[in-house]
């Protein structure tokens, strides 16, 4: 049976109206991803990527085409469906990790959980079972100042998967972080993909990319033929 497509995009572009006149930042993209995939996104400075990422995660909308999330049009949602949406189905991580420093790893964790509305006493257990698949559940009382940048990444993944989204943002995720830590992290986003999430990895870096199922190449605003890795 084929996964159910996450991600469908029909022909979406973006425009920015700068002062010195329109920006064509994306045109005609078109891709899918599904339940279980794991998609790495390169490209030059300027190609398009943040653009794109922004769409995805519903913090921006596209000037033509339309976006399904979960099989939902985005165009037809309010504003506050699509912070709703949001929240439920998206998790992000970023290059900087962006943990509060001074709450221990299980608190970060359950940030989203109180966004959610989860009940209370259910968070830290739950935050607990995020942070163990991600290798860090016995760092659950850890504050982020005392973890390496691969251990607060593995806390900052467990943070965007701990709601149980169906779709995973990383922008840069292995940016500031070595080799070997590199090599974890992805090792991480490959099983959270294989367990049913769709992962989405934009970055610079070739190794990274070579952990992906597919690699979409943006060049000035498109995609170059969706190349299989
Ligand atoms: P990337 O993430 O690949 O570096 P971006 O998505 O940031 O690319 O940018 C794509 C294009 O859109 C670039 O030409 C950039 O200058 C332009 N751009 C991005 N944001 C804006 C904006 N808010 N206003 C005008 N132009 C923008």
């Amino acid at each position: 049976m084929t996964a159910p497509a996450v991600i469908d995009t029909r022909a979406v572009g973006r425009t920015y109206e700068a002062v010195s006149g329109p920006v064509h930042a994306l045109d005609q993209v078109s891709f899918g991803v599904r339940a279980g995939e794991l998609v790495a996104v390169v490209g030059p400075s300027g190609s398009g990527k943040s653009t794109l990422l922004n769409i995805l995660g519903l913090l921006d909308r596209p000037s033509a085409g339309t976006y399904l999330l979960d099989g939902v049009d985005t165009a037809d949602l309010r504003e506050k469906e699509r912070t709703r949406l949001r929240a439920q189905r998206i998790g992000f991580v970023f290059q900087a990790f962006h943990l509060v420093a001074h709450k221990p790893a299980g608190v970060n964790v359950a940030l989203p959980l109180v966004y959610n509305r989860a009940p209370r006493h259910a968070r830290r257990r739950v935050a607990e079972q995020a942070l163990a698949r991600v290798g860090m559940g016995h760092r659950v009382d850890a504050l982020p100042h005392t973890l390496s940048g691969g251990e607060k990444q593995r806390v900052a993944i467990a943070r965007a998967t701990v709601h149980r989204p169906s779709l995973l943002l990383c922008d840069e995720p292995t940016g500031n972080l070595d080799t070997e830590s590199t090599g974890m992290v992805m090792g991480h986003l490959a099983q959270l993909a294989a367990d049913g999430l769709a992962v989405v990895v934009v970055t610079h870096d070739p190794t990274v990319a070579d952990r992906a199922d597919r690699v979409l190449r943006v060049r000035d605003g498109r995609l170059d033929a969706a190349g299989e890795a």
